[in-house]
């Protein structure tokens, strides 16, 4: 075991693998606990916005050697099929979880961060110091605290969050799949209940991936049911469903996906990527915002570190702001499109308002979407 670490991350995600890369190259000393082996596939669209290129080729990354896709348009159903196609202003790429974490993950190594893998069953912050505990009766001190354990997990519990005392009653499902699908295309398809996104991602595979509510869901005996009967409902799905082969023994799914606001600093810990808010996936930014919010914090712990910043009230004021400030709207936008969607006559008059003025979806598109992520230096 290494000294004491200036850090120390939870969870190892995009965000916190991210962090982990970003604050090592600066010369701090990084542990990063993560409960999974890697690499593990993971529920998600796979499509991530190109804000990101900027800042990963800074953090010394070439996404380009995974050969993601490469996507420019996008194409937007109705429960009942009505379609709008249009380019999508920023544009960008397609490629696995499996293939993302494991690269970041192997980065962060070779940037000498510590990595454990284990799950953190405790944080307690004492005399300006914070002890984290783990499952194999592990201890580590450090000054600073990542919080990056994702949409939902055991930490939510201990620290009494406030989104965990309620039920959430949305699911997802996610496969990936072989078949006939454009390269440069990402799809959004609504059905009852819930929503299914559907692009390639490396080596020609597709990645299809649904939310759906629990309510609905619960009423068919399995997945397949389930999809036959109410995704399938939306000829467009069907299509795809219709001519893709299953290239997973079968798909994964999670549940309790929560929306509901969250605070950015809990308990002085640090909270980055879905740990401090969900954007619905509907608007296809969640890990774009993952890897912004990872490079904000990663720069004031700098500054902190350097004495730009002074004081750990310092430091969790500006990143609360600097959060609000890229952020929160990006979420209220996903939240007021989502609860659109979810109501038929909403819905059906949203698109023939596009189908009259195409040129609004870039600008909804602009609205859940970040500009290309720029360094401070
Ligand atoms: C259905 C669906 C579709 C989506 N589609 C898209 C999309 O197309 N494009 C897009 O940009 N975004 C999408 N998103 C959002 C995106 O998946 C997330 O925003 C992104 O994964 C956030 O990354 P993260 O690092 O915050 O969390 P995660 O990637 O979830 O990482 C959290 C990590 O913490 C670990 N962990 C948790 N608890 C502990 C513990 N106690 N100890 C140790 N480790 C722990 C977990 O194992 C996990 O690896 C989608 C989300 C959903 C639900």
């Amino acid at each position: 075991m290494k000294a004491n670490p200036d850090v120390v991350i939870i969870g190892g995600g995009l965000a916190g693998l991210t962090s982990a890369i970003h604050l090592s190259k600066s010369g701090l000393k990084v542990t990063l606990i993560e409960k999974n082996e890697y690499p593990k596939h993971k529920v998600c669209g796979e499509y991530i916005s190109n804000e990101v290129l900027p800042y990963l080729e800074w953090l010394g990354l070439d996404i380009s050697i995974l050969k993601p896709s490469h996507i420019s348009k996008m194409e937007f159903s109705t429960a009942k099929g009505k379609i709008i196609s249009g380019e999508l202003p920023l544009g960008g790429f397609g490629i696995s979880r499996y293939e993302l974490d494991n690269y970041l993950y192997h980065k962060a190594i070779e940037n000498d961060c510590q990595i454990i893998q284990e799950t953190v069953t405790d944080i307690q912050f004492v005399d300006e110091e914070f002890l984290v505990f783990t499952s194999d009766n592990l201890e580590l001190n450090s000054k600073i605290v990542l919080g990056a354990f994702g949409k939902r997990s055991n930490i939510d519990l201990k620290l009494n969050r406030d989104f965990i005392q309620k039920n959430s009653p949305w699911l997802a499902i996610k496969a990936h799949y072989t078949g006939d699908f454009p390269n440069d295309l990402v799809g959004l398809h609504n059905f009852k209940g819930g929503y299914c996104g559907v692009s390639k991602v490396e080596k020609d595979k597709i990645n299809i991936c649904y939310l759906a509510d629990y309510e609905t869901f619960k009423q068919y005996r399995n997945i397949e049911e389930y999809q036959s009967k109410i995704v399938c409902n939306n000829p467009h799905l069907k299509a795809i469903f219709d001519n893709c082969k299953l290239l997973f023994e079968k798909p994964l799914t999670i549940s309790q996906i929560s929306f509901e606001k969250k605070d950015a600093v809990e308990n002085h810990i640090l909270m980055i990527g879905d740990t401090a808010g969900l954007i619905h996936p509907l608007c296809g930014n969640g890990m774009a915002m993952a890897i912004h919010s990872a490079k904000i914090v990663s720069e004031l712990i700098i500054d902190f570190f350097d004495n730009r910043i002074s004081s750990r009230k310092e430091l969790e004021e500006k990143y609360t702001q600097e959060w609000n400030t890229n952020f929160k709207n990006r979420l209220a936008t996903g939240r007021f499109l989502s609860k659109i969607l979810q109501k038929e006559n909403l819905a059906a008059f949203l698109m023939q308002l596009l189908a009259i003025f195409p040129f609004l979806l870039p600008k909804i598109i602009k609205k859940t979407h970040g500009k290309p992520i720029i360094l401070k230096n």
